[in-house]
């Protein structure tokens, strides 16, 4: 993608570098999720990385499902995650892979480290091994099994995949370092019997790899160069290293990088499908998920996302990422694209008293300052409108520049009105408000001169339609709401207020809105046609973001 053409970080360093010394001639990355949940966010960042560095570089990069372990795993998951690479902009062409085509070879690869006295059956029970393993400052003991002779290994072995163990009666170990400081390589587990089905591979194994043992050799067998994941992985790579040396294959090399956390939001995949089990959240697409659909469905596009994870970058440095930033992304897109709108979110009647019954007026709107292209539509004017309640105020503080008894404000596209009062009903609710205009202003300037500060957006009440808005916020309220104390829900933390439903007034052409589209309300927000819910000439609007930018107004911007 063009964008990346200058992006810099400390992994695009080491592949330039690769390449300059003719360590490698074409750079092969890949992108391997697990299909035990949807992508997120952060899986977006770890996507435009790999595929970016393919792009820049001139290489290719792989999706690879890293399917070792169907307990978790579906084929709805499989197909959301194909949907959502491809819909932020990436495409692997035949480089479809899945880990669990290579079981055979893994399984052959297993077996030769058993001939090299390298693994062994172990039969102690998970707690056993658990207690056997020691803690990291204290070697562990070894396994009565470990000394297990080969052939005894590699028979148990066969007959594991042969389906005449229950599950857990036997896994096969690596034979590394019980003594080392580094858990991970205490005889770590490479296989383990579990019966069942796998999404992909269906029926035909019981014994599966584990990650450790899998995650190398598939990325070994595709000879990817740079093995690029985040940094937990750090203390794992020893062992990624170990296998790859003992086997004598392929060596690609392993680069950790900080994974993105977000603040306001959950990005684990436990906590993520907890919310969609319990039905906190509609789905893993609801528009308040940090997911893709979610984000997709909110009305963010491709570029948004793309431009947020080259802003964010890429460094060893563990940190939270404000959310604010992700939501300057899509603002600074859709101010320069989407089309301005008039809409009332919540209407209060304004009557203009000297303005004639029946009487229409056709005003100009601008479609977009930020592009003259766009031009501009015709907008119905009369003499009974709807305001926003929010812009009158019957005793106004100082600085409130909208309307008040007595005050001038602006309509916008129209002309300058001036309050002369207000009605109430019993319970002293505001039900109306009344006002008079001057013809001379028409356009929004007075030819005296004077000064007029606010300008206020409105809807015609004959002309207007209504259209169902959902006003989506934040779905937690604290900035880390997955930072909970021992034995605390996460979801204690959920805001009330992340989905509130109206029917607004819009003008016409926000009914009239194709499916898909995003639109400017002035001075509310951004907001998209949810491309599901939303009929033909019946839009079903999700607010994107508020119009206020607080990643911008932070920088001073
Ligand atoms: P889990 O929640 O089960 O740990 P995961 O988020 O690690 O799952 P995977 O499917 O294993 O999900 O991830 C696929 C790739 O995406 C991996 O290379 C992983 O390092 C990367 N990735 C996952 N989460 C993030 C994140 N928050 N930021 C950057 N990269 C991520
Ligand atoms: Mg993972």
């Amino acid at each position: 993608m063009s964008e990346n053409a200058e992006l810099s970080d400390f992994i695009r360093d080491i592949v330039r570098e690769d390449l300059k010394t003719g360590k490698h001639s074409e750079i092969v990355t890949r992108f391997p999720p697990e299909p035990n949940g949807y992508l997120h966010i952060g899986h977006a960042k770890s996507i435009c990385l790999n595929f970016g560095i393919a792009a820049q570089f001139g290489g290719r990069c792989h999706l690879r499902f890293d399917d070792t372990n169907p307990v978790k795993e579906d084929q709805e998951y499989i197909d959301a995650i194909i949907e959502d690479v491809r819909w932020l902009g990436f495409n692997w062409g035949e480089h479809l892979y899945y880990a669990s085509d290579y079981f055979e070879q893994m399984y052959e690869w297993a077996l030769a480290l058993i001939r090299k006295d390298n693994a062994y059956v172990c039969t102690l029970s998970p707690e056993e091994f658990k207690d056997y393993r020691g803690v990291p400052n204290r070697p562990g003991r070894e396994s009565p099994w470990r000394n297990r002779a080969v052939e005894e290994s590699e028979d148990l072995f066969k007959r594991m995949r042969a389906g005449e163990f229950a599950d857990g009666q036997y896994v096969l170990r690596a034979k590394i370092d019980m003594a080392s400081p580094n858990l991970h390589m205490r005889d770590p587990v490479i296989y383990r019997i579990k019966h069942a089905s796998h999404p992909h591979a269906g029926d035909k194994w019981c014994i599966y790899p584990t990650y450790d043992f899998a995650h190398g050799l598939e990325d070994s067998i595709e000879k990817i160069t740079h093995s690029i994941c985040t940094l937990e992985f750090e203390v794992h790579r020893p062992l990624y290293d170990w296998f790859l040396k003992a086997l004598a294959v392929y060596h690609p090399r392993q680069i950790e990088f900080a994974r993105l956390n977000l603040s306001y939001t959950v990005m684990s995949k436990r906590m993520l499908l907890e919310l969609v089990r319990d039905g906190i959240v509609n789905g893993w697409d609801d528009p308040r998920m940090p997911t893709i659909a979610g984000l997709r469905r909110r009305g963010y596009t491709p570029e948004a996302i793309r431009a947020f994870c080259a802003a964010i970058g890429v460094t060893k440095y563990n940190g939270i990422t404000d959310i604010a930033l992700l939501e300057h992304c899509i603002r600074d897109e859709l101010n320069r694209t989407a089309a301005r709108r008039m809409a009332v979110l919540n209407p209060l009647k304004l009557v203009i008293e000297n303005y004639p019954e029946g009487q229409v007026d056709e005003l100009e709107g601008i479609n977009n300052p930020e592009d003259p292209s766009a031009g501009s539509r015709k907008i119905s004017f009369s003499r009974e409108l709807y305001i926003e309640r929010d812009d009158f105020m019957e005793e106004p503080p100082k600085k409130f520049f909208r309307m008040g008894p007595g005050r001038e404000v602006r309509l916008r596209y129209g002309y300058l009105v001036q309050c002369t009062g207000f009605e109430k009903d019993a319970q002293g609710n505001i039900t109306e408000v009344r006002c008079t205009y001057d013809p001379e202003t028409r356009g929004g300037n007075a030819p005296d001169g004077r000064k007029v500060k606010g300008t206020i957006h409105w809807v015609s009440a004959a002309h207007a339609q209504r259209c169902r808005v959902r006003l989506y916020d934040r779905l937690f309220n604290v900035e880390r709401p997955a930072d909970v104390e021992q034995g605390e829900d996460f979801k204690q933390h959920l805001n009330p207020d992340s989905i509130g439903e109206i029917e607004a007034l819009v003008e016409p052409a926000v009914a009239a809105v194709e499916p898909g589209s995003r639109l400017q309300f002035e001075r509310l927000g951004y907001f998209y046609a949810d491309h599901i819910d939303s009929q033909p000439d019946a839009p079903v609007f999700n607010r994107i973001v508020p119009l206020k930018d607080a990643w911008a107004k932070k920088r001073g911007g």
